[in-house]
């Protein structure tokens, strides 16, 4: 308990007071106990008094002064006002530091959207405004997915991943692309960052155009230049000194030949987001066609096995998944041993369908792991390029998966082998039943 303060001290002594004068006086009237009752009622009303300005007082607080009463009261009064100024100082504060936030957040280059966990938008800066275009007045309060009904960012939400942002390009704008991410905070709150990335796209653009120009332009040249080489190497009469240098300018003619036919198929790749539909794919078949295609090369590993676990087919585009499953076969056979083995293997389980190809090569260290399926990214470039390798193939796989939902999982152990597994998700395979059912 909170000893007495002096104010305390001094109203009990005015009652005590009050009831010894009352009492006194009464009893030199003649009644003691009436003179007690007057004292007491006198310091009732005085009490009454003093709440009815208190009471008053706060409740036109805003313009009208304090009473000016002494003892408990007074103390009582000294106490709200210090309250009251407290209150008004953070209010003040507050006040000041939403003003300074709204003022940065309108500042910024970005677009801020506040979801909250119904994902209803509930403030956006106006910059969002401006990108999204929201208005204050009809927009707050509906859900984001109602007002930006862009599929892949219905799919960015669905899918619940938002390590990275998602870009759209909005109906109403022509020509106009934004990244939209989210993230989420405090209690099922999500914010919304959006900026645009026309110009980014715009150059992006321009860099595949012109890739894909120069890979075009040069394709010309260089099957006339490899035509003539092929010829001269055949040629009876050519130089003895002159086959070595010719051979090496003709196998290198047909590195660069190699070298932009994949850079026409990444740019081709790159054209299109993702693969729609597409027919289902024998994958024994195939894998069995990549068989032979490898015990065809001059050099090859001794062993080459292939496991169908499922009947199941593949939903997907021919020409690309044949390239990618290639791609990853091709590796394979180039960076393993003619006594080493490599291994095909398709299954299918409730995470949907897999291809991988093991082999026991050379291994990758697991440092490189990681930026395999960067353009031209080679772990020894000086291999690669005596194998004939562009340092493309497995961008293109990485490319072509992408496009059918799919997933590239690499791994492996130096000095001992690697896999190579391409995961697909369960609406890229067709059971086989359903396969004959398509077909009766
Ligand atoms: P490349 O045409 O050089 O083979 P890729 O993009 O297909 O280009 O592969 C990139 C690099 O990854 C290769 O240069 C090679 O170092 C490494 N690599 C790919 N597959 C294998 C494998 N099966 N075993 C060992 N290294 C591999």
């Amino acid at each position: 308990m909170q000893p007495a303060t002096q104010a305390w001290w001094f109203a009990a002594g005015r009652l005590l007071g009050t009831v010894l004068i009352g009492f006194s006086a009464g009893w030199l009237l003649g009644s003691p106990w009436g003179g007690l009752a007057c004292a007491l009622g006198l310091h009732l009303g005085w009490q009454l008094a003093n709440l009815f300005r208190l009471e008053w007082w706060l409740r036109h607080r805003s313009y009208a002064e304090p009473p000016d009463v002494g003892g408990v009261w007074g103390e009582i009064i000294a106490q709200i006002v210090r309250l009251h100024r407290r209150k008004r100082f953070h209010k003040q504060r507050f006040v000041q530091l939403m003003r300074q936030l709204q003022h940065s957040t309108a500042a910024l280059p970005n677009g801020v959207v506040i979801l909250n966990a119904q994902r209803e938008i509930v403030w956006f800066n106006l910059m969002a405004a401006r990108l999204l275009d929201l208005r204050r007045s009809a927009d707050l309060g509906l859900r984001i997915e109602n007002l930006l009904r862009e599929p892949e960012f219905k799919r960015y939400l669905e899918a619940r991943d938002y390590s990275n942002p998602v870009v759209i390009r909005p109906a109403t704008a022509e020509d106009c692309y934004l990244s939209l991410q989210v993230v989420p905070y405090g209690d099922g709150q999500q914010l919304m960052l959006v900026s645009d990335v026309s110009r980014q796209m715009r150059l992006e653009a321009v860099r595949r155009d012109f890739v894909a120009n120069a890979s075009h332009e040069l394709r010309s040249p260089l099957t006339v230049i490899t035509g003539y080489l092929e010829t001269l190497c055949q040629d009876p009469a050519l130089d003895r000194d002159l086959q070595g240098p010719v051979a090496e300018m003709r196998r290198q003619a047909e590195r660069m030949t190699g070298i932009i036919r994949d850079l026409l198929e990444l740019s081709r790749l790159e054209e299109t987001d993702e693969v729609g539909g597409g027919q289902p794919l024998d994958v024994a078949a195939l894998t069995s066609l990549l068989r032979k295609d490898v015990l065809a090369r001059p050099v090859h590993p001794r062993d080459v096995r292939v496991r169908i676990d499922s009947d199941s087919q593949l939903i997907g585009d021919e020409p690309e998944i044949h390239s990618a499953f290639s791609n990853l076969v091709d590796n394979a056979a180039k960076y393993t041993p003619p006594e080493g083995s490599i291994e095909m293997r398709w299954w299918v389980d409730e995470n949907g369908g897999h291809f991988a190809v093991t082999d026991t090569g050379m291994g990758i260290p697991p440092e490189h792991i990681p930026r395999l399926t960067e353009r031209f990214y080679r772990v020894d470039a000086g291999r690669s390029r005596a194998t004939g390798g562009s340092g493309l193939g497995l961008a293109i796989v990485k490319h072509v998966l992408q496009r059918h939902g799919a997933e590239l999982e690499v791994r492996s152990t130096l000095g001992s082998g690697s896999t190579f597994v391409c995961h697909f998700p369960p609406e890229r395979v067709q059971p086989a039943r359903a396969v004959l059912a398509a077909t009766v």
